[in-house]
C-alpha cells in the first residue's frame, strides 16, 4: 500500500513512523507548502516535495493522509486533494464535521475516490466508544472527559496574551467527577465540575505576571467557564518538565436495564498517552489501511470511522483474526 504525506508537523512525522512500522505499507513522499530542502524528514530515501507538484502523483499513492491543522488547513486541503487521492485526515472541529463531510463528499464522488475524515482519538476512538454504548444501552448518559494532557489550541491562546513568552496548558479531569460517574451516581456536571485547567507560563522580562494571570483565568470561551491555576516558570523548568505531548481521557456511558429499570450497567473507556501526535497518527495510519480497501471494493464519497468495518483496520486475514482475536 503506497502512502503519501500532505503537512510535515506533529501528526506528518507520526504518520511517518507509523507507516515505517507498517509491514503492509511504504511511504512514498511526503508533501509540504515550504520549501521542501527546509524540511528534514526521519527516511532520508524519501523525497519531499513542494505540493504544487502534488498532481504528478496521482497515480503513485494509494492514500494520501492529510495532516495539515483543523482550523485553516483541513477544511480546504481535504476537499481539494480528494479531486486527486483517496484521503485520510483527522478534523477534530466537531461543530463543523457536517459542513466538512458535505464538502469532502461531494468531492471525492465527483473524482471517484473515497475521502475518510475527523480520523484519530476524538474524534475517532471515542466517537465509536460513544455509538457503540449509545446503541447498547439508550436508557443511559454519556460522559467525557479529558486528560490530563496538553491542550495545543489553549496552551496557543495563552502564548498570544502580551508579556508570554511561552506557555502550556493541562486539561485535568476532576477526580471527585470520574468517581461519581463509575459509581453510577448518573451525576448532572457542569462544565466547571468535570475539568480543571492547569498553566505554566514563561514569563517576557518586566512582564506584568498579575495582569497576564488576570488575563489567563478571565479569557471567553477558553478559561472563564474553568478553575484555573497559573503557575509562572523560568525556561529551563519549562524545557525540562513540560515538553511532551502527553493526553488521554475516559468515555462513559452509564445505563440502565430491567422491568423496573433496577440494574445500571457502565461502559468505561480511557486512554493514557504518552505522545498524542503518535497515537493519532497510529489509528489514522489503520485506517487508512481501510481507506484503499473501501475504495478497492467500489466504495466512493466521504466515510467517518463510524462507515468502516473493524475488520478492515488490520493487517490480518479474517481467518486469522478469528482464530486469534475474537
Ligand atoms: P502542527 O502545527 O504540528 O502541523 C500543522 C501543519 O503546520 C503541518 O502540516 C505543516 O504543514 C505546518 N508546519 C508544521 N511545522 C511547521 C514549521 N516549523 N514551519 C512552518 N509550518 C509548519 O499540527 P499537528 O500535527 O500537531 O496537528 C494537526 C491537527 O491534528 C490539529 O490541528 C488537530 O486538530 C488534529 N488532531 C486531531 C486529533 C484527533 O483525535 N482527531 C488528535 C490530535 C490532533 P506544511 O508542511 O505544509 O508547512
Amino acid at each position: 500500500m503506497k502512502i503519501g504525506i500532505i503537512g510535515y508537523g506533529n501528526l506528518g512525522r507520526g504518520v511517518e513512523i507509523a507507516v515505517n512500522a507498517a509491514p503492509d505499507m511504504e511511504l512514498v513522499a511526503v508533501f509540504t507548502r515550504r520549501d521542501p530542502s527546509t524540511v528534514s524528514i526521519i527516511s532520508k530515501d524519501v523525497p519531499v516535495v513542494n505540493i504544487n507538484e502534488v498532481a504528478d502523483w496521482k497515480d503513485k499513492i494509494d492514500v494520501m493522509v492529510l495532516c495539515g491543522g483543523s482550523a485553516t488547513d483541513l477544511p480546504t486541503q481535504t476537499p481539494e486533494y480528494a479531486k486527486l487521492f483517496n484521503v485520510i485526515d483527522s478534523f477534530d472541529t466537531h461543530a463543523r464535521i457536517p459542513e466538512h463531510f458535505a464538502n469532502v463528499d461531494k468531492a471525492a464522488k465527483e473524482s471517484d475516490h473515497v475521502g475518510l475524515i475527523s480520523c484519530g482519538w476524538d474524534p475517532g476512538l471515542f466517537s465509536l466508544n460513544r455509538v457503540y454504548a449509545n446503541a447498547i444501552l439508550p436508557d443511559g448518559k454519556d460522559y467525557t472527559f479529558w486528560g490530563k494532557g496538553v491542550s495545543q489550541g489553549h496552551s496557543d491562546a495563552v502564548r498570544r496574551i502580551e508579556g508570554v513568552k511561552n506557555a502550556k496548558q493541562y486539561t485535568i479531569p476532576v477526580e471527585a467527577a470520574l468517581e461519581a460517574v463509575r459509581n453510577g451516581e448518573n451525576p448532572e456536571l457542569t462544565t466547571r465540575d468535570k475539568h480543571t485547567r492547569e498553566v505554566f507560563v514563561v514569563a517576557k522580562e518586566g512582564a506584568d505576571k498579575a495582569r497576564i494571570e488576570k488575563e489567563i483565568k478571565e479569557m471567553p470561551n477558553y478559561f472563564d467557564e474553568y478553575n484555573t491555576t497559573v503557575h509562572f516558570i523560568d525556561e529551563d523548568e519549562f524545557n525540562k518538565n513540560h515538553s511532551g505531548m502527553a493526553h488521554g481521557g475516559f468515555v462513559f456511558r452509564s445505563g440502565r436495564t430491567g422491568v423496573n429499570k433496577e440494574n445500571n450497567h457502565i461502559i468505561e473507556y480511557s486512554l493514557k498517552l504518552d505522545s498524542n501526535p503518535e497515537f493519532t497518527t497510529s489509528v489514522l495510519v489503520a485506517y487508512a489501511r481501510a481507506v484503499k480497501r473501501m475504495y478497492d471494493e467500489g466504495q466512493r464519497g466521504c466515510k467517518t470511522v463510524l462507515d468502516v468495518p473493524p475488520a478492515y483496520l488490520s493487517e490480518k486475514s479474517g481467518e486469522e483474526l478469528r482464530a486469534h482475536l475474537l
